[in-house]
């Protein structure tokens, strides 16, 4: 399925099967999440992607010798840059990104450089896999910025909310769920995963961390609102409408606002092999890849409850 330019509907078409490069590992696709920076990329919110596109970057693949691989958001990076060399490669100044810069996974064959394929879990079914490549990353990585106090905020329940949940209940932590006003099914899935609370507007007693995963710039003053002195609110998303000013109060307080931006492979290692042993239960629908613009629309909605997923 093609993106061809922002704005448009991917188009199915029958293209090349990719050849590897050297370092470059084929893989058949077996499922490929569904993101909403896949929404972002479509709707030109990201610019400057590859085009033509193929979107996905949470492919659960199968290599030619059988090997169940994961591919994720961080495609590649240069190793040289003062990032890399920091053990910061998220970061990387010249980073290629899957399904970005990259084709990804909506499609039925896919090409990696080998050295960023994340070896999956054998617990956990290809589908069930599939969000633990950027939810449950980005998820994991936004819970170690959060730093490790007892009353987590989540600011919007989808895909990866669904996951840290399980993550902060499994370490001890108390979670309450944020979501939009009046979405009582979200307040009742987060309930189901070991919230405590769940609901719309303020929670009910200070929280030591937040982080924010819709992308909705005015939820930032509220949950710094919502944190205690020294509490951290973290930004997981890779884009978020503007944020309004706000009273230097609220940050006050030795309150920490920060972004969680990409993610390294140390971050798959670990998590990858946390999962199993929690275990983290994922909720995904499945959808055909010729049906990949309804999955599109399904997640822009609101309207799913855990994760969606492409199946070729
Ligand atoms: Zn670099
Ligand atoms: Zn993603």
């Amino acid at each position: 399925m093609l993106l061809d330019a922002a704005g448009t509907p991917l188009r199915p078409a029958e293209i090349d099967r990719p050849r590897p490069a050297a370092g470059q590992v084929l893989l058949r696709v077996r499922a490929c999440g569904v993101c909403r920076t896949d929404l972002h990329v479509a709707d030109g919110e990201l610019p400057r992607s590859k085009l033509p596109l193929v979107l996905g970057h949470q492919i659960v693949g199968e290599a030619e010798d059988g090997r169940r691989l994961g591919v994720s958001w961080l495609g590649w990076t240069c190793g040289e840059c003062r990032y890399c060399r920091s053990g910061r490669e998220n970061l990387c100044d010249r980073a290629r990104f899957t399904g970005y810069d990259l084709d990804g996974g909506y499609a039925e064959w896919a090409v990696a450089d080998e050295r960023y394929c994340l070896p999956l879990p054998t617990e956990l079914g290809e589908l069930e896999a599939a969000p633990l490549l950027c939810a449950g990353l980005i998820g994991y990585r936004s819970l170690r910025a959060a730093g490790d106090g007892e009353r987590l905020g989540l600011y919007g329940f989808g895909a990866a909310a669904h996951i840290v949940a399980q993550v902060a209940r499994a370490e001890g932590r108390r979670v309450v769920a944020i979501t939009r006003a009046g979405d009582e099914e979200a307040q009742a899935f987060a309930r189901s995963l070991g919230a405590e609370w769940a609901g719309s507007g303020a929670p009910p007693e200070e929280l030591d961390a937040a982080i924010i995963f819709a992308p909705a710039g005015e939820l930032v003053p509220a949950a710094l609102a919502a944190v205690a002195k020294g509490g951290t609110v973290v930004c997981a998303g890779i884009h978020m409408s503007d944020l309004p000013a706000f009273p230097y109060e609220l940050l006050w307080g030795e309150r920490v606002l920060r972004s969680v931006a990409n993610l390294t492979r140390r971050d798959g290692e670990e998590f990858l092999a946390l999962a199993p042993r929690i275990p983290v239960r994922t909720q995904v629908e499945a959808f055909p890849l010729e049906r990949a613009n309804d999955a599109l629309a399904k997640l822009r909605a609101g309207d799913v409850r855990g994760a969606l997923a492409i199946v070729p």
